[in-house]
């Protein structure tokens, strides 16, 4: 037998949205992708970053991120002390971890929302605690004080798609006492933010990510902001170089193009408002969302069954088996010709 530590033996492992060996031929709707391509200036930069045969990949890249650091900081009003840039954000959601909670030490998170936080907890041998939902999307049970080291919030809400508000986390930032993690990975999408907290409440920590509103999934990159002694624990624990040459050009292109993002996540709205409102047509139950996705119900109720006969129809949408999930499905925007084509299928369906 090979001396794997026992939760690592034990546990399932996380399993990511299915993803086509060929894509070609899917409508793919089932990852919380961009259906439209990152800023121009990415690509430029990258270009740049590899002339001269790609001279510049000969030498390590600058392992402190300053520049997009620098970058992040100006957008957000902070000092760059505030920032760090990440590979993904969940490279982000595991050091906050591994900074934060100690062996049998507990975390928590709304279920259901983003499962990943267990995954990560179970490796580092972290207690995990859900709370549920009340019917007005607020957290059930929740404690007049939380004892765990952290407290992850998805906000907008996935799969769901709703948004908590800041008189709320606010009033949850008084009642953790650990760090209240908002993963912010959809809220470019939406009209609020809780960033504008960070200087009020010193245990709140702010994430997002540049693989939804950016279109940066292919590049691994995210960031979070805090308070400068949650910034230096995070340095200290992160692989020196995490970051590529091409991922750190990537993102002063992209966080700098704020002209481009507000453009294509207005397209994005706009198609997931129209779609909306066509389900709704169609007898579905949709949660208004502030994300670059919808949670919708069928009439009867059985997510699996639209599910099965959008696969048939080679669309790919996302099915959670999960008893709160299974009545409906959670279906990335896309174009609005892809959303013509899966309305058109699921008005068939039925
Ligand atoms: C997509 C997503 C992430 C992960 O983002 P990456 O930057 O791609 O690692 C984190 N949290 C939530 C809620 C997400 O949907």
């Amino acid at each position: 037998m090979l001396p794997l530590r026992k939760n690592i033996a034990e546990m399932a492992g996380y399993v990511p949205g299915f993803q086509p060996e060929d894509e070609a031929g899917w409508i793919k709707l089932n990852t919380n992708e961009n259906p439209y391509p990152p800023s121009p200036k990415v690509a430029e930069a990258i270009a740049a970053e590899l002339a001269n045969g790609g001279e510049n990949l000969r030498k390590y890249p600058d392992a402190a991120s300053r520049q997009a650091r620098q970058d992040a900081a100006e957008l957000y009003c902070v000092d760059p002390s505030w920032v760090i840039m990440a590979n993904g954000s969940d490279e982000l959601l595991n050091n906050l971890i591994r900074a934060f909670v100690g062996e049998g030490e507990e975390i928590a998170y709304v279920h259901p929302s983003y499962s990943y936080y267990a995954t990560l907890a179970e490796i580092q041998g972290a207690k995990v605690r859900t709370f549920g939902l009340t019917e007005d999307f607020r957290i059930a049970d929740f404690p007049e004080q939380y004892a765990g080291k952290l407290f992850f919030l998805t906000s907008p809400n996935a799969p769901l798609g709703f948004i908590f508000d800041n008189a709320y986390i606010e009033e949850l930032a008084q009642r953790c006492a650990g760090v209240l993690v908002v993963d912010e990975a959809y809220v470019d999408f939406s009209d609020q933010t809780a960033m504008t907290l960070i200087k009020k409440y010193e245990n709140i920590v702010v994430t997002r990510t540049f693989s939804k509103s950016y279109a940066l999934a292919g590049m691994r990159l995210g960031l979070a902001v805090a308070r400068p002694e949650v910034i230096a624990a995070l340095d200290k624990i992160r692989d020196h170089y995490h970051l590529d040459r091409l991922a750190l050009v990537a993102a002063s292109a992209a966080l700098k193009d704020q002209e481009y993002l507000e453009l294509t996540v207005a397209k994005v709205r706009n198609v997931r408002d129209c779609f909306a409102r066509e389900l709704c047509k169609l007898g579905y139950q949709v949660i208004p969302s502030h994300g670059n996705y919808v949670f919708t119900s069928p009439p009867d109720g059985n997510g699996k069954r639209v599910y099965d006969a959008l696969f048939d129809r080679k669309i790919l949408v996302r099915y959670f088996s999960d008893p709160l999930l299974k009545h409906g499905l959670r279906i990335s925007i896309g174009t609005r010709e892809e959303m013509k084509s899966i309305l058109t299928a699921m008005t068939e369906i039925g």
